[in-house]
């Protein structure tokens, strides 16, 4: 397990720097095996902050130990992930009390709920629960067609029902620390929340502020929506960020969110004005931002992204 607990100022001290570059070697693996969906491992353990733990991988898991209660934000792919994080958990924990929440409904941050013990108090936004409903059977059936491995850590998921819905926002006090979950309107999803652990200043953003990767933008997702979160996301000025794809960083990760988001949604506009079809601009941009941002993974998102705009702007 790593301990980096003076990992504390943003971008001043040589402990952020080593955690950062730790953290980065796992996640760009991650990310390149994002199809493969690795398994959940213990050893990938990183302390953040005084209060908050992150399990790396794809996609990050957080957990937030207060004196009275755990929480826990995503569950992994499946019950033997959701196992594995459970594992970690009862090590970690310092109280008896076991919250579950999770940032989006996508197979990867939800089916592992089933392995939680029963005491385990389930919260979701209403908004996000109604879209896992909807769309997550259709989700779970995409996961399952990409590898053998998906399929084994699919089967059989059985889903619980929340025990806490909530809208806008609330507060959990786990004891010593508090944990802020909020919701700021659609984004990567329709029903996106995030995470704001106080005491610590850490910012768990779900899939709405990534880590050098071009954005994935589903189709329920929305490029004005998620750039009209990133503002109201900005004033937060967390001290660090643990997405929930990629690597872990300070607050500038909100911003160059933002600029990436910002400048996909320009020359694809661009392209539209002097009147290139979806898929020509999807082509050209493809390869004109990877070449750009070389150090960004994901460039076959690209497409999507810029199909996405197109019909935004109709
Ligand atoms: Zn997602």
């Amino acid at each position: 397990m790593s301990y980096f607990r003076s990992a504390r100022l943003p971008g001043s001290s040589a402990m952020l720097c080593l955690f950062t570059a730790a953290f980065g070697l796992l996640a760009a693996g991650a990310a390149r095996a994002q199809t493969a969906q690795p398994l959940v491992d213990e050893k990938t353990l990183t302390r953040v902050s005084d209060h908050v733990y992150a399990l790396v991988g794809w996609p990050n898991i957080g957990i937030v130990v207060g004196n009275r209660a755990t929480l826990v934000i995503d569950t992994g792919l499946g019950a033997r992930n959701g196992a594995t994080v459970v594992r970690v958990v009862q090590r970690l924990a310092k109280g008896p009390n076991l919250y579950l929440t999770t940032t989006h409904y996508h197979s990867e941050h939800t089916t592992g709920e089933q392995a939680f013990p029963p005491n385990t108090v389930l919260i979701r936004p209403t908004v996000q629960q109604q879209e896992l409903n909807q769309r997550l059977p259709a989700h779970m059936a995409r996961f399952r067609e990409m590898s053998q491995q998906n399929k084994e850590l699919l089967r059989d998921v059985k889903l619980r029902t929340p025990d806490i819905l909530f809208d806008g926002e609330m507060k959990l006090d786990l004891g010593g620390v508090t944990a802020r979950l909020f919701c700021l309107g659609p984004a990567h999803t329709q029903g996106d929340m995030l995470i704001f652990v106080e005491e610590d200043s850490v910012l768990i953003p779900g899939d709405i502020v990534e880590s050098k990767l071009f954005p994935i933008m589903p189709e329920e997702a929305t490029m004005k929506g998620w750039l009209a979160v990133l503002d109201k996301l900005e004033p937060l000025k967390p001290r660090l960020i643990v997405p929930d794809h990629g690597e872990l960083g300070d607050g500038s990760l909100i911003a160059k969110q933002r600029a990436m988001l910002q400048e996909l949604q320009g020359r694809a506009l661009e392209l539209k004005r002097q009147g290139k079809s979806a898929e020509e601009a999807g082509k050209l941009l493809t390869a004109e931002l990877h070449a750009k941002h070389p150090d960004y993974a994901q460039v076959e998102r690209i497409a999507a992204d810029v199909k996405l705009v197109y019909a935004e702007a109709q």
